[in-house]
């Protein structure tokens, strides 16, 4: 079959979109990839020598439980954990295994992760066609730098399984089922409920995982044809202190969307006047101490960035920082040693606006606004 055929496009859609894919290579394979969402087709779509890996859903966010869920679904709720990490699409072609990141780039790094972590080969064995998605957790890798309980430096954890190239999903229960058969370890599940009976049960789950400084939840009709996101005000917290840190390299709608979160929920939980002040000192904090601390840290003049860890054979290393370089990041490698047989390298991504934007403050920069 053609990719416009596999890809239910007429000729002429497909040769539209095929503008918007780009071209890149990995070991010796050439693949095009879609970054962006584009009409019909989802966003990291990639067309890999005649094969299609389709992409992973956006996942819509209610601000409002009460109002939100009833909105989204008219079935049973099933809720998954929400793990903070990143997104990672596995399947095998030719034999080989391969990683896709959320764009849709096959990721040198992951991929040899996904092959050291998991023995996928009696499931791929059995299933050619299918898509493990699911999140990379913990602190050792090249994109996020959540801790995660019980992860010292990397994991994955699946949370779909879907037809490679149709990407409809097998049906919750029975994901869950393959999985455990097939020794691939899976989001946490929080049960399922009935949207029409009230959403009790989900404001429960989010508030445990409050405490427990846990992300919060996607929930999910029985099929994966409807989804919802929900996040704890941990989580809002926590975001707000990072991007706070770096506040000239994330976009102000990052941030603004999650302080508008934290309203709505503090409304929704009907919170007491104490509840809703000990929530805007947090959130003060989680705005203000951490910009505070980066610029002190600039006017000592210290250079602040991304610190990341990776941890891996020494290939699949240099493959990732080759893969960096082609993308034209800018890097500087703190250390590099050999643990364990092992490499592990730290390193820095530059965030060159915060620090240039806050010397250039602190240098009495005069702005008009
Ligand atoms: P994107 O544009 O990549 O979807 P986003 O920032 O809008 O990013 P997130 O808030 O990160 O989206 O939430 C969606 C992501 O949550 C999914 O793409 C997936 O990687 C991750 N995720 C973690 N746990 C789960 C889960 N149990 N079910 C589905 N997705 C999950």
């Amino acid at each position: 079959m053609s990719y416009h055929e596999t890809l239910s496009l007429s000729r002429e859609e497909f040769e539209e979109l095929l503008d918007h894919f780009e071209e890149r290579t990995y070991d010796g394979r050439t693949y095009r990839h879609l970054p962006d969402y584009r009409r019909s087709l989802e966003r990291g779509t990639a067309l890999v020598g005649g094969a299609v890996v389709r992409g992973f859903p956006k996942i819509p966010r209610t601000l409002v439980l009460e109002t939100g869920v009833p909105r989204q679904f008219d079935e049973t709720v099933y809720v998954e954990e929400k793990l903070d990490g990143y997104n990672v699409r596995v399947v095998r072609l030719d034999g080989d295994v391969l990683a896709f990141t959320r764009s849709g780039i096959v990721c040198p790094f992951t991929t040899a992760k996904a092959q050291s972590l998991l023995d996928l080969d009696p499931l791929f064995d059995d299933y050619p066609d299918l898509m493990l998605c699911g999140e990379m957790v913990g602190p050792e890798n090249p994109y996020t730098t959540h801790d995660y309980p019980g992860v010292d430096s990397l994991a994955f954890r699946a949370f779909d399984v879907r037809h490679r190239e149709t990407g409809a999903s097998l049906p919750v229960p029975e994901r869950r089922e393959r999985c455990a058969a097939y020794d691939v370890p899976q989001v946490p599940f929080h049960g399922s409920f009935d949207p029409d009976a009230g959403v009790e049960p989900v404001e429960r789950v989010i508030r445990d995982l409050d405490e427990r400084g846990r992300e919060g939840v996607v929930m999910k009709t029985r099929d994966v044809s409807a989804q919802l996101k929900y996040t704890t005000s941990a989580t809002n917290v926590d975001d707000l202190t990072y991007a706070f840190s770096l506040p000239f390299d994330y976009g102000q709608p990052f941030m603004f969307r999650r302080v508008i979160r934290e309203a709505f929920q503090s409304v929704e939980w009907d919170e007491a006047d104490e509840a809703a002040r000990d929530r805007a000192h947090d959130l003060g904090e989680a705005i203000l101490l951490s910009m505070r601390e980066t610029v002190a840290e600039i006017d000592d003049g210290v250079a602040v960035g991304e610190d990341h860890t990776v941890r891996g054979d020494s290939e699949a290393i240099a493959a990732l920082f080759d893969h960096f370089r082609d993308m034209g990041l800018q890097l500087d490698v703190t250390s590099d040693r050999r643990e364990d047989g092992q490499r592990v390298v730290e390193f820095r991504k530059r965030t060159q606006k915060t620090n240039d934007k806050t010397r250039a403050y602190l240098d009495g920069k005069i702005v008009r606004e």
